[in-house]
């Protein structure tokens, strides 16, 4: 069955193929000339295939969800989905979606003066109550200027009037909201899961009582897990770190909690029925998250940490979800995500269930996130082509030295063990991953990334008989560039300059030619000048704003898309705010500065994350969450890996 084919539904309020009908009549907020002369105009018809397509006049609050990207993108973020089955549930609730408009339709837009528009509803966003934007990375900040303008919102919150959108920010850039802190009303910190459902509250009590938006700013304030910026001030010391983070009004709180559905049960809002697009999306497919949160605790993985505790998802649940998410979408793939999915406790009793399922529907599997072991191994063989599909490892560190330092947990006999098994099982294909410039990386350790590969290269001439090779073995090696961030151990480490990133990846570079088998081994490296970018976002303080606002007005756009990235003009809005990268990314931070998200309670506390950066700095590995409990502090949670012995 395709993906395009109609299935019966008994979720209510799901389209019928009769409603698609009357909705291919509707007004469409694009003239048919402007659709017809942009990029994929299915961006921005809605209707997509499981799209609720309620009516928004008869519920009592509305929202519209906005993803900062292209629509391509933002159909496939898990987040985003998970919020819009959350509202439309609700029968007192609409959530819409918007996407950032491609550079095609913005430009028409501005000319014609075309307000952006929900692409559900039709209708502007200025007419939604509320604005919920979701930052899923650093990059995406201009595009959420170019949201804001193109719907007739002020850029910055304190010029919002009356009757503006509430505009909300939520995902993981909300973890260092500062930067962006200006344009947006309020944040949500934590899962939408436990957290948003009090907004529609808030907008109920709101209408009953006429509340001006002010006393809805300050309602929103005193729910746990929520931050309206207008209500701190930050003051500054004469080195230009941060001196005191105060709240300014009596109802925000001094410290906002992160919010955490610490029981991953059933009844939480799930897209079961996930949206399909009439044009085919990046990822194509449905997606089902097994376990929140990561048991080991690499030193710079932001999402290691913030989404602790690890927490699996109930395994009958996850069963009857992937049944009714296949069957209610058609789609021919199924993704099981997590951060380690190997880690999920019921992993082998799923697969059990769902690789028959699978296989006689012709349904592929697809698993991003495997720890190479045998177990995987096997799973892998039996859910690939081997023949057409790579393996993936990511060492991140070419030596033991430095995947000690970043608490990898991974030993290099792991490492080749594991290539080994894949090579005797088949696969001929292998990607390594790794990370440039991490803390107290020595030009040893850069070396020691082509010397991992070639013995990598080697395992398989080892191991398979001539007679028995498929051709060479095709070893690739890619690096990205290390950006610290908050609320990881590495939070206090200086990031490496441009033109040392670019260095130590000629080392790489180089050392490629000289093994032994360099006829097998390739190398890519990332871009370095986003990564700058990236470094002044993640860890920067309300200051930053005003150069994101001066680089928007200057044509910045699809930061996060390389070719649209104007970096030229970055440097010189940062120069003219007098924003110092010297100062926000080239310096190691004293361990008793404050920072810009220390207002935040993750549930991790910082004297663990100060436990680990000395930990680094030692070179002493620390234990996974099943191992042995660190006393992170997330156990305040009560629930997930933290209480899994007591069960
Ligand atoms: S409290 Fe212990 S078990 Fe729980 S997340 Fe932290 S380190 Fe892991």
């Amino acid at each position: 069955m395709t993906a395009r084919e109609e299935k019966p539904s008994e979720r209510p309020f799901t389209h019928s193929k009769s409603v698609l009908c009357e909705k291919e009549m509707r007004k469409l907020a694009l003239p048919h000339d402007v659709l017809m002369q942009i990029e994929k105009p299915a961006r921005y018809i809605g209707g997509e295939y499981n799209s609720y397509n309620k009516n928004m006049d008869e519920t009592e609050v509305n929202v519209v969800f906005c993803f900062p990207d292209v629509y391509d993108i933002g159909t496939a973020n898990l987040g985003m989905q998970i919020i819009y089955e959350q509202f439309n549930r609700r029968p007192d609730a609409y959530c819409d979606r918007v996407y950032s408009p491609w550079p095609d339709l913005d430009k028409i837009m501005r000319e014609r003066h075309i307000p952006l528009f929900g692409v559900e509803s039709q209708r502007p966003i200025k007419d939604f109550s509320y604005l919920m934007i979701t930052l899923s990375y650093e990059m995406c900040y201009t595009n959420v200027l170019q949201v804001l303008d193109l719907s007739g919102i002020p850029l910055l919150s304190r010029d919002r009037r009356e009757d503006d959108p509430i505009v909300i920010g939520g995902g993981s850039c909300a973890y260092n909201p500062e930067p962006i802190a200006d344009f947006f009303d309020a944040f949500n910190i934590g899962e939408s899961e436990v957290t948003l459902d009090r907004i529609v509250d808030v907008e109920k009590e709101a209408r009953k009582n006429g509340l001006t938006r002010l006393q809805r700013l300050e309602m929103i304030a005193q729910i746990p897990g929520f931050y309206v910026p207008a209500f701190y001030k930050p003051s500054y010391n004469d080195d230009g770190t941060l001196k005191a983070f105060e709240p300014v009004n009596p109802h925000a709180p001094r410290t906002v909690k992160r919010q955490v559905a610490a029981q991953m049960d059933g009844s939480l809002p799930y897209p079961k029925h996930p949206l399909v697009p009439f044009s085919r999306g990046m990822m194509d497919r449905a997606t089902l998250e097994v376990m929140r949160g990561c048991i080991r605790g690499c030193r710079f993985c932001q999402a290691g940490m913030i989404y602790r505790p690890t927490r699996n998802r109930d395994l009958q649940t996850l069963k009857d979800w992937a049944v009714e998410m296949l069957e209610s979408s058609g789609y021919e793939e199924l993704n099981l995500s997590s951060l380690a999915t190997s880690d999920y406790t019921d992993f082998a009793s799923f697969l059990d269930f769902i690789m028959p399922y699978c296989e006689e529907r012709k349904i592929n599997i697809g698993i991003p996130s495997l720890r190479i072991d045998a177990f995987s191994l096997d799973v892998m063989s039996k859910i690939q082509d081997i023949k057409k599909s790579s393996l993936t490892f990511a060492p991140e560190a070419g030596s033991q030295r430095l995947r000690d330092i970043i608490n990898k947990g991974l030993t290099e006999e792991a490492i080749l063990s594991g290539a080994r098994e894949a090579f005797l099982g088949g696969w001929n294909k292998v990607k390594l991953y790794f990370m440039l410039g991490q803390p107290f990386e020595t030009d040893e350790d850069v070396k020691a990334i082509p010397v991992l590969s070639d013995l990598i290269a080697r395992e398989y001439y080892d191991a398979i008989p001539k007679s028995e090779r498929n051709g060479r073995v095709n070893v690739q090696a890619s690096t990205s560039f290390f950006v610290p961030k908050p609320f990881t151990p590495f939070q206090w480490a200086p990031m490496m300059r441009p033109e040392e990133f670019i260095r130590r990846a000629m080392l790489v570079k180089d050392g490629m030619k000289e093994q032994l088998n360099r006829k097998s081994l390739s190398y890519h490296y990332h871009n370095d000048l986003q990564t700058e970018l990236e470094g002044v976002f993640a860890r920067g303080d309300r200051r930053i704003g005003k150069a994101i606002l001066m680089a928007y007005e200057n044509g910045c756009m699809y930061d996060a898309w390389s070719d649209q990235m104007k970096y030229d003009v970055w440097m010189e809005c940062f120069n003219k705010c007098g924003i110092s990268l010297d100062f926000y990314n080239y310096r190691e931070r004293s361990e008793d500065e404050l920072f810009p998200w220390d207002f935040i309670d993750i549930g991790v506390t910082k004297a663990f994350l100060k436990r680990e950066w000395k930990a680094a700095k030692e070179g002493r590995v620390t234990p996974n969450c099943r191992e042995r409990c660190s006393g992170c502090g997330a156990r305040c949670y009560q629930g997930g890996v933290c209480f899994e012995d007591q069960v």
